[in-house]
């Protein structure tokens, strides 16, 4: 079984959220900031791409970039489409980032 890294964003313990199956993703999450990972089935391959997240000298532009990307996949996959929905995600997450700060 491969070994999870850090999280790339907060350094936080990784963990496998769902086991991946032929028909489900595989689903790698921090503990500690939430952010997640949805890769092939297979445990290893999502893991390694977990893994290849986390390089040490990675930006901060890219860490942001990473993050509104998952934001909006994330959005996408809540089926948000309208402006007041994404609106509404977009202030769902800021009042997180507020409560983590
Ligand atoms: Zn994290």
């Amino acid at each position: 079984m491969i070994k999870l890294k850090p999280c790339p964003f907060c350094g936080g313990e990784a963990e496998v959220e769902r086991q991946g199956t032929s028909r489900q993703s595989c689903i790698i999450s921090c503990t500690e900031c939430g952010c997640r990972h949805e890769g092939p089935d297979e445990y290893e391959q999502c893991g390694y791409q977990w893994n290849m997240r986390d390089t040490p000298t990675t930006s901060l532009a890219r860490h942001k970039l990473l993050w509104q990307a998952e934001a909006v996949e994330t959005a996408v996959a809540r089926g948000y489409r309208s402006r007041d929905e994404l609106a509404g995600w977009a202030e769902h997450l800021r009042r997180q980032a507020e409560e983590d700060a």
